[in-house]
């Protein structure tokens, strides 16, 4: 195949492994507000964004061409935090081109990633400095925060075509929901998940 000349380049990028920042990339931020309806207790999350709205997650999107021969990359920065029992976590996705799998590799802090297929099974892994997961492909998956004062810091990886359906998960939810109970993590059954 022929390539422009930039293609063929390798690329450097850096990322701080306290913060997972990158100091030459703008970052995207998801706050408090922007999620709402994705916790159980939203009337929860309303009051805190009330008060003061927070960040409750940030990620790269390094803008790689998306073909199915090229990858994304980055780091996911999941900050410490909970609306009621629920922990800070992403959204969560599909990807579009559902047959895609993905790899997380965890940097720093603690917490989960949980997945689930339309087929209704879930896997949940534990997140801590040196795990890596493979998300299958036809996976959707979310990164939790558990740590009640440090970043969870993942590196990831997937198909650069891979695309992002966020709006299943919008509507529908996960069938889990990981929540803190007698001050331990665990995996509940979502209330108001729409089959
Ligand atoms: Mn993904």
């Amino acid at each position: 195949m022929k390539r422009k000349n930039n293609e063929l380049k390798s690329k450097v990028i850096k990322f701080n492994l306290e913060t997972g920042i990158s100091p030459e990339i703008e970052s995207k931020k998801r706050m408090l507000s922007d999620m709402e309806g994705m916790y159980f207790d939203n009337n929860k999350l309303k009051e805190i964004v009330k008060r003061r709205d927070l960040i409750v997650y940030e990620f790269y999107d390094l803008g790689i061409k998306a073909d199915p021969s090229e990858l994304a990359y980055g780091t996911t920065i999941v900050y410490p935090g909970k609306v009621g029992a629920e922990y800070f976590m992403t959204k969560g996705h599909f990807h579009e081109k559902i047959e895609t799998a993905e790899i997380y590799y965890c940097l720093r802090g603690y917490g989960y990633l949980l997945m689930e297929n339309p087929e209704g099974d879930v896997e949940v892994r534990e997140m801590k400095p040196g795990i890596s997961v493979y998300v299958p492909p036809r996976f959707a998956h979310r990164s939790i925060n558990i740590s009640p004062d440090q970043p969870l810091i993942l590196f990831f990886s997937f198909r650069a075509d891979a695309g992002h359906d966020y709006k299943t998960i919008e509507k529908k939810g996960f069938r889990k929901l990981m929540i803190e109970q007698n001050d331990k993590p665990t995996l509940i059954d979502n209330p108001k998940w729409k089959s």
